[in-house]
């Protein structure tokens, strides 16, 4: 702590001061003081601003040390909002939490579908206003609106890659710019994983010390980095494209332009194909076979495949099995020791993913005989992503003392 606050600005040392409150529970000036080795006066001086604007407040003493009994601090949750935006192809959803990144509300609305990009974007600046009417929330109190999007980062702001329909329908729009013209409040926009990956941190509760990894997925896949309580972002946001790991460099050709990659073999849209080629399993089912049914279709056999039917198991076992290969290369690489796996992939057959990749990751990981490799569920939902912006931005606006580099 001290050496984060050496040379920081008033509003780090705020945020920092602010994120010591939240992470311990209840706290002393005393406390605080001591780990964050600021002096009295300093400390007194950032808690009297923070009392003021509401983030934190008095609740009652602690325990008298040397006579007089010391004022205890605690972290004022619902003094602040975010909102999340999940904004994928079946679905959008929206979640409002308070600041400790609990929902206060949440809707879905349908995806963007076949929609041209700016009368979607148009469609869920309209859902969101009604959605703050709706959470009964102070518009003063948003902090910001989060957005996770599926797809690749530009230069000149963000674009959506739509990988379930028509490829590259989306790639050129700014949404980032467009979003920001259109709504009356900050906005921070990254990718899916990466949204999943920070909502574990956050309303998940993991502790800052813990490295982890997030695979999410929806049409394809994206690996969330978490490292020293901050999201890694690479050099330009496009990190994690786990997705697109060669596993089979005579496989099928990718849409990326790549050959055998971990999307091309295992990604729904795979699954649905390989159950397509089975008529009897394609009728059992009615599948519906066309890209905007993917999805669907897919949750079709993954629920049977939950519910043991033989051949559906096989086909997300397999399934399962590549993915399984991309996280041992990633626990490799990486000395990970846990991997959650997050999203509306995971959904109906999530327990077959994880004991597949357990297995492997326990037979095979390099480090396998110095510490396993956790392998495990989101506890966030089907709505990881949209709870993942929400945290991003109570993460990005409340401690720009771990953001120095965004
Ligand atoms: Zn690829």
């Amino acid at each position: 702590m001290a050496k984060i606050l050496r040379g920081a600005t008033a509003q780090e040392t705020h945020s920092a001061i602010l994120d010591l409150i939240r992470s311990s529970g209840t706290v002393t000036r005393v406390d605080l003081a001591d780990r964050s080795g600021l002096t009295g006066a300093s400390i007194s001086r950032v808690v009297k601003r923070l009392l003021a604007d509401g983030l934190i407040i008095e609740t009652g003493y602690g325990d008298p040390t040397g006579g007089k009994r010391a004022t205890l601090l605690q972290f004022n949750p619902r003094a602040r909002h975010a909102i999340g935006i999940a904004v994928d192809t079946p679905s959008t959803t929206y979640v409002v939490t308070d600041m400790s990144g609990r929902v206060i509300e949440q809707v879905s609305s349908r995806g963007i579908g076949k929609d041209a990009p700016a009368t979607a974007v148009q469609r869920i600046t309209a859902e969101l206003e009604d959605l703050i009417v709706k959470a009964e929330i102070e518009p003063s109190t948003l902090v910001g609106v989060g957005v996770a999007l599926a797809g690749r980062q530009g230069r000149g702001g963000t674009r959506l890659l739509r990988t379930d329909s028509e490829k590259y329908a989306w790639e050129p729009f700014a949404v980032r710019d467009t979003l920001k013209d259109a709504i009356d409040h900050p906005i921070v926009v990254e990718n899916d994983s990466t949204c999943a990956a920070i909502g574990e941190f956050w309303a998940g509760k993991i502790p800052s010390v813990n490295d982890f990894a997030t695979v999410y997925m929806a049409a394809g896949f994206g690996l969330g980095l978490v490292t020293n309580g901050d999201v890694y972002r690479g050099s330009s946001s496009n990190v994690g494209e786990i997705g697109h790991m060669v596993l089979d460099v005579n496989g099928p050709q990718c849409w990326c332009g790549g050959q055998g990659c971990l999307e091309s073999l295992a990604a729904p849209a795979a699954v649905v194909a390989r159950a397509g080629q089975d008529e009897t399993l394609a009728d059992k089912l009615g599948l519906r076979g066309r890209r905007l049914s993917t999805r669907s279709d897919f949750a079709k056999i993954a629920r049977l495949a939950a519910a043991g039917d033989p051949r559906c198991v096989e086909l997300i076992e397999e399934s399962a099995t590549y993915l399984a290969k991309a996280l041992l290369s990633i626990t490799n690489l990486l000395d990970l020791n846990q991997i959650i796996l997050a999203g509306p992939g995971f959904s109906e057959a999530g327990d077959i993913y994880v004991r597949v990749a357990a297995q492997e990751l326990n037979r095979l990981s390099f480090v396998r005989a110095m510490h396993p490799t956790r392998v495990e569920l989101s506890k966030l939902g089907p709505s990881a992503a949209a709870l993942g912006a929400a945290s991003l931005v109570l993460h990005t606006q409340l401690t720009p003392h771990q953001n120095t580099r965004s």
